[in-house]
């Protein structure tokens, strides 16, 4: 039997469903436990199945993803509502406005759960070193 015949090795940590998890404020381990509290601040240890996560090193990444898919939302809007509606320049900024910073708080903690997810995942950092 060659190592081309072997089946792969079992994934005991999917990326898909830790996304999922992680995209929803929860555990990627368990999906009960809250992954975050305050707002951005990751939990040490996962309160319902005591998984270690301050581990996780997201860094900038979420922010950087937030303005990403942010911009892209606001600029896309704005260019569809000028060209539609021609609507009053001021209007126009104020919603948009309004659009930004409401996008920017609900995607903020969310990608920062999914990232921290992913490197649970793939055991990223520190996650890698033992299992329970
Ligand atoms: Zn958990």
């Amino acid at each position: 039997m060659s190592l081309a015949d072997s089946p792969p090795p079992h994934d005991d940590r999917p990326v898909w469903p830790a996304i999922r998890r992680g995209l929803t404020l929860r555990c990627p381990a368990c999906g009960e436990g809250a992954i975050l509290h305050r707002y951005l601040k990751v939990q040490d240890n996962c309160p319902v199945c005591g998984e270690e996560l301050y581990h996780q090193r997201a860094d900038d990444g979420p922010a950087y993803l937030t303005l990403t898919v942010t911009g892209k939302v606001a600029i896309s809007l704005m260019v569809w509502l000028l060209f539609t509606y021609d609507p009053n320049p001021l209007l126009l900024f104020a919603f948009i406005s309004a659009v930004v910073i409401g996008l920017s708080l609900y995607l903020l903690p969310r990608f920062k759960g999914m990232l921290v997810a992913i490197q649970w995942s793939r055991r990223m950092h520190g996650f890698g070193g033992s299992d329970r």
